[in-house]
C-alpha cells in the first residue's frame, strides 16, 4: 500500500489482499482456523507468526487483518486491533495496560457503558479513577498523580457534545508520563487527526459511522505497533474480544463509503442546527459546528467540522421531548448514531437512564434533551419533519 495515498484512496484500497482467485471485492474468510503443511510449520507458527500467517480467528483472520490495515492507513496509525464491539475496544485498551495501584483520569461526560467500566469495573481491580470536567485543563492538571497511567476521554462527549482539546490534554498527560486514550466515535475517522494531535491510542465503536448502516457491532483500537502487538493483542486474543470475519467484511465495505456518508451527514446536521436555532419550543440547540458553541474555535481547529450529531433541549422537559419524538415521521426513535437512517434518542430515559438524577444534572442531561443523529435522507425532508414535530409540541 502506498503511504502517500489520499484518505479516500486509502479507504477504498487500503489493506486489500487478494487470494489466488483475484477477486475484486474483499473475500470473507469465514473460518475459525487454518491448516498447516506440516507439524514443523505448526510449531514454527505458534512460536512466531508472520503478517500473512494465521493460527486461530480469535488471534487474527485475513478479512479482519484487511480491515485493521485499512483503518490504520486512514488514521496513519502504526497498527490496529479489531474488536467485537466498541465496548470491547474501550475495555480492551484500558484493561490491557492497567494494573492494581494505577490511577486513571477521565472526563466526566462519557457514553454510559464507558462510565460503567471506569466507575464500576476498574475500581474492583484496584485501579482508582478521578473524573474531571474534560473541558477544564486546570482540572486535568490538578488530577494528575505520580501513579497516573491513563487519561481517557471522548473527544466529543455524548450526548451534550462538549469538545475536548486533544493536544492540550495530551501535553498535560505526557508531562506526567500517562498514556492518552481517546474514544473518537463522535469525531468520526473522517475528521479525526487525534494521533497527530497527541493521542497515543484511539478507539472507535465501528458500529457507528464505520458500518454506518446499522448492521453489525464492531470496534477497533489504534496505536503504536508496540502497544497493539505487545499490550493489546495478548489481552484481546486470550480474553475473546476479537471481531468476526463477517463483521470485518461489513466494516471494510463501510470504510469504502464512509467519507462520502459522513460529509453528507455532517452537512445535514449543520443545516438542521442552523435552521432550528431560536425555535420557540427549544431552550438550546447544541452543535459543535455552530458559532455559538462553547468550543467552536477548538472544533474548527481540531476537526474542521461539527460532525453528524446535534442535540436539542426542549423547553417543556420530558413531556415535550416525548411529544416531539412521537410526532416525528422520518426520524426513527432508537439509540444508534452515525447511521444512514436519522435517529432520535432521549438520553435521560434510555442511554443514561441508569445515572442518578444529580449526575444527569451535572452532565447537562436534562429531561428535555434529545440527541439527533443525522442520516442520509434528503435534508429538506428531515427539516420539514423536525419543524412539524416541534410545532406539534
Ligand atoms: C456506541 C459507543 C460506544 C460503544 O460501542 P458499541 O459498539 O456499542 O459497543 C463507546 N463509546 C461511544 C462514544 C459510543 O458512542
Amino acid at each position: 500500500m502506498k503511504n502517500d495515498w489520499k484518505p479516500r484512496t486509502k479507504l477504498v484500497h487500503g489493506g486489500t489482499r487478494r487470494s489466488q482467485w483475484g477477486e475484486v471485492s474483499e473475500a470473507i474468510f469465514l473460518t475459525q482456523g487454518f491448516v498447516y503443511d506440516s507439524a514443523e510449520q505448526a510449531e514454527a507458527r505458534f512460536l512466531q507468526s508472520g503478517p500473512d500467517e494465521f493460527i486461530y480467528a480469535r488471534y487474527g483472520n485475513p478479512t479482519v487483518a484487511m480491515f485493521e490495515e485499512r483503518i490504520a492507513a486512514l488514521e496513519e496509525a502504526e497498527d490496529a486491533f479489531a474488536t467485537a464491539s466498541g465496548m470491547a475496544a474501550v475495555n480492551g485498551a484500558l484493561m490491557a495496560m492497567l494494573r492494581a495501584g494505577d490511577h486513571v483520569v477521565a472526563a466526566r461526560a462519557l457514553f454510559g457503558s464507558c462510565l460503567y467500566v471506569l466507575e464500576e469495573i476498574l475500581p474492583r481491580f484496584g485501579v482508582e479513577v478521578t473524573f474531571v470536567d474534560g473541558t477544564d485543563l486546570d482540572a486535568w492538571r490538578a488530577a494528575m498523580r505520580a501513579e497516573t497511567r491513563v487519561c481517557f476521554f471522548e473527544s466529543i462527549s455524548n450526548p451534550t457534545l462538549e469538545v475536548i482539546d486533544i493536544a492540550a490534554v495530551s501535553e498535560i498527560a505526557h508531562a506526567a508520563g500517562a498514556t492518552v486514550i481517546v474514544d473518537n466515535v463522535f469525531a468520526t475517522p473522517v475528521y479525526s487527526r487525534a494521533l497527530e494531535q497527541g493521542a497515543d491510542v484511539v478507539v472507535y465503536s465501528a458500529t457507528k459511522h464505520i458500518d454506518g448502516q446499522g448492521r453489525t457491532l464492531g470496534g477497533v483500537i489504534l496505536g503504536s505497533e508496540a502497544f497493539i502487538r505487545k499490550t493489546v493483542e495478548p489481552y484481546m486474543k486470550h480474553t475473546g474480544g476479537a471481531m468476526s470475519p463477517f463483521t470485518a467484511w461489513v466494516m471494510l465495505k463501510g470504510l469504502e463509503t464512509i467519507d462520502l456518508r459522513v460529509r453528507a451527514q455532517t452537512a445535514t446536521a449543520h443545516a438542521l442546527a442552523e435552521a432550528l436555532q431560536g425555535h420557540p419550543a427549544l431552550a438550546r440547540v447544541i452543535y459543535p459546528g455552530l458559532a455559538n458553541h462553547a468550543q467552536h474555535a477548538l472544533t474548527q481547529a481540531q476537526m474542521g467540522a461539527g460532525g453528524t450529531v446535534l442535540s436539542v433541549d426542549l423547553k417543556g422537559g420530558q413531556a415535550a421531548a416525548f411529544r416531539f419524538l412521537n410526532a416525528l415521521h422520518v426520524f426513527v426513535i432508537s439509540n444508534n448514531l452515525g447511521d444512514a437512517k436519522s435517529i432520535v434518542t432521549h438520553p435521560a430515559t434510555t442511554t443514561h437512564q441508569r445515572l442518578p438524577e444529580a449526575q444527569k444534572t451535572q452532565l447537562g442531561i436534562t429531561p428535555g434533551l434529545v440527541r439527533v443523529s443525522c442520516g442520509l435522507e434528503d435534508q429538506d425532508d428531515l427539516l420539514a419533519d423536525m419543524k412539524q414535530a416541534l410545532d406539534a409540541v
